[in-house]
């Protein structure tokens, strides 16, 4: 079996792999690495899961250590893009461990928090900085940071940034690199649409690929359950109690769906949280950080959310809304049986997204077991507790009201647009609006040896 150290990888970088106790690279990683060394461009397929995280940073700090160079004020040597602050973190965090006996530094910029800050942090220099597409442009729009002296860029997860409305974004973001420089290029699914963005990008790549995502589908347990939009709220109720569960992500098409969810859990003594685009990123973090130390073991997720979250034990999917994009449910699904394990996804199917499950069955080749309601179900939801009407979540700060929806930099759509299928429209509570989101402070510059 090929070990980290046959590679060609350095010796403050195997020594950091081996703390955290990784002795054998994943095909990705082997089929990457090498490549990237040599300093060729790459095209890969590959979702989150099969450690291409790692297949790009352990190359490029390699790189970059072995030409090591002074930090010039306001530019960077390395920029990996990624669609979600979630991911950019994680991304981040990667760099930090597998970097952490070199002196190179590592600064998160995305939106959500302050932006002086960030503009403070770039101004000595930095040289591996993780980034969204919007914030990243606020940036150099103020002339805090230049792409000029980048010799790495990566383009983590291309088809959520094309899913997301990035391709302005990346477009203008391309015109401000200089042409002499190494891309990597990372996707989960490769349409003409997204093949095309990384031609644009790409200079005589080599292309790898792993585990195409139907793998993925094939290894979890699939199961789905036919119920109306309605009575999915007490089903869920239902099975969280009756599933043994060791941790569980519900999937909502969206923000308020989400929230919802937890209001009607919580009037059932379940309790869990949710993580979306409206909560601040104090409140992500919190919530993240609370699914993975179980201490709170169920997090009611909306796609992009959830997009990249890296959290082992997840036992259970749950989807209480099927998305209309197919390659999304792979997505949402890959979130179980990680690293090999055995994991089981449910579905609930109201009439109206039939469709979209015969189009998911179609992409996964797999067909979902079908299980019965509970016993007495109608009976057993009568009894439920329902959450008092003025429980229902006021909406936070600075969200905008229904109908005014628009894409924002860092991915979720907000307001209008966002009823879930077969759900029925309900009137929001009044007020919001105003507040600006300040959240704790996560983009830090870091430096890997520092820790
Ligand atoms: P990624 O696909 O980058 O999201 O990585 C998925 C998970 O696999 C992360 O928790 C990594 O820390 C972990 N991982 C990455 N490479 C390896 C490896 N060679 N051996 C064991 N775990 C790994």
């Amino acid at each position: 079996m090929t070990d980290f150290t046959s590679l060609g990888l350095a010796a403050p970088i195997l020594d950091a792999l081996a703390a955290k106790g990784y002795t054998n690279p994943t095909p990705i990683q082997q089929k990457a690495i090498p490549v990237v060394i040599e300093g060729r461009d790459l095209c890969g397929i590959a979702q989150t899961g099969t450690g291409k995280t790692a297949a790009f940073a352990l190359p490029s700090l390699h790189r970059l250590s072995a030409n090591p160079k002074p930090r010039r004020p306001k530019a960077c040597r390395m920029l990996v893009l990624s669609p979600t602050r979630e991911l950019a973190s994680q991304i981040a965090d990667s760099f930090e461990l597998y970097g952490k006996n070199l002196k190179l530094s590592v600064a998160t910029i995305f939106g959500g928090v302050p932006i002086p800050r960030q503009i403070k942090q770039l101004a000595t220099g930095i040289d591996i900085v993780v980034a969204t597409p919007g914030r990243l442009l606020d940036l150099i729009d103020q002339h805090a940071l230049s792409l000029r002296d980048v010799e790495i860029l990566v383009l983590d997860e291309a088809d959520q940034m094309l899913d997301l409305g990035f391709i302005h974004a990346l477009k203008r973001i391309h015109r401000l690199l200089p042409t002499k420089r190494q891309t990597l290029f990372f996707s989960a699914t490769m349409p003409k649409t997204i093949a095309d963005l990384g031609d644009s990008f790409l200079t005589d790549p080599i292309k790898v690929s792993v585990a195409p995502p139907s793998t993925t589908a094939e290894r979890v347990e699939q199961r789905a359950i036919f119920v109306n939009q309605a009575e999915k709220q007490a089903l869920l109720t239902m099975r969280l109690k009756s599933d043994p569960i060791d941790r569980a992500l519900v999937f909502t098409r969206t923000k308020h769906g989400a929230d919802r969810v937890v209001k009607h859990l919580a009037a059932a003594g379940i309790s869990a949280n949710a993580i979306h685009g409206n909560k601040s990123q104090p409140q992500r973090e919190r919530a993240l950080a609370e699914f993975r130390s179980g201490q709170s073991p169920i997090l009611v997720a909306t796609d992009i959310a959830a997009r990249g979250i890296d959290v082992g034990g997840v036992s259970h999917v749950y989807n209480f809304e099927l998305p209309n994009v197919p390659e999304q449910y792979v997505h949402r699904i890959g979130r179980t049986a990680r690293a090999g394990a055995d994991g089981v996804a449910i579905s609930f199917i109201a009439d109206d997204e039939k469709p979209y499950m015969r189009s998911i069955e179609k992409l996964t080749r797999v067909k979902p077991a079908i299980d019965a309601l509970p016993e007495n179900f109608l009976q057993e939801m009568a009894r439920l507790p329902k959450p008092k009407a003025d429980e229902r979540p006021a909406r936070p700060q600075g969200q905008r009201p229904q109908g005014q929806g628009q894409r924002r930099h860092d991915g979720e759509r907000s307001g209008g647009g966002e009823r879930p299928a077969g759900g029925p429209r309900r009137r929001r509570p009044g007020g919001g609006g105003g507040g600006a989101r300040v959240g704790a402070h996560k983009g830090a510059v870091r430096r890997t040896g520092d820790r």
